[in-house]
């Protein structure tokens, strides 16, 4: 029998949501806190010109991902889940930066399966190919979408930019303990009998 497969998002969801802010608030003199974050798009926070702010993010990416620190308990939740659940890990981000993706997992000792790295927000089909049993996000209509799409439980990472109305199914968690306690009741490990 297969192992149970999780989808995982990195950014926001394994990393914390407040990575980013460091570096725009030091590159744009802003001063920006995650609570200023109320969507997911960072160009809503502040005056900033789009088209600027996309092109400072493409040049500044690398050094972003490599600074980002690991969220609360994601490094020990997912050292203990890989022993029973396989680790997908279903990112938006480009193969660009796939050598300082899999550089930071293996600095910040995190364990992983797979790790795909898509170049867009759009993952249904990359989660509906590896047939992941449940999914973890941050980015609210993914969360509601990939539930709707693949009918599997999607744990959302609560943040001030992801609060909107969620299905039955969809499932706020404020820190990966509580996904922990979560996936221990949806998909129990079987102690082994001698
Ligand atoms: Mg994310």
């Amino acid at each position: 029998m297969r192992k149970i497969r999780f989808g995982i998002d990195i950014d926001g969801t394994v990393t914390c949501p407040t990575s980013l802010l460091p570096h725009i608030n030091a590159h744009f003199g802003c001063n920006l806190v995650l609570d200023d974050i109320k969507e997911y798009d960072l160009t809503k926070a502040f005056p900033v010109d789009e088209k600027e702010f996309y092109e400072w993010y493409r040049q500044t990416e690398t050094t972003i991902y490599a600074a980002s620190p690991a969220q609360e308990y994601a490094k020990m939740i997912l050292s203990e889940w890989q022993e029973h659940y396989e680790l997908y890990y279903i990112s938006a981000r480009g193969l660009n930066v796939a050598e300082c993706t899999f550089d930071w997992f293996e600095r910040q000792g995190i364990p992983y399966d797979h790790i795909e790295l898509i170049g867009s927000h759009y993952k249904i089909e990359t989660a509906k190919k590896f047939k992941v049993d449940a999914f973890f996000e941050d980015k609210y209509d993914n969360a509601v979408e990939i539930h709707e799409e693949l009918n599997i439980p999607v744990l959302l990472f609560d943040t001030p930019y992801n609060r909107g109305p969620i299905p039955e199914g969809v499932i706020r968690v404020k820190s990966w303990q509580e996904a922990d306690k979560w996936i221990k009741e949806l998909f129990p490990i079987e102690e082994k009998v001698n």
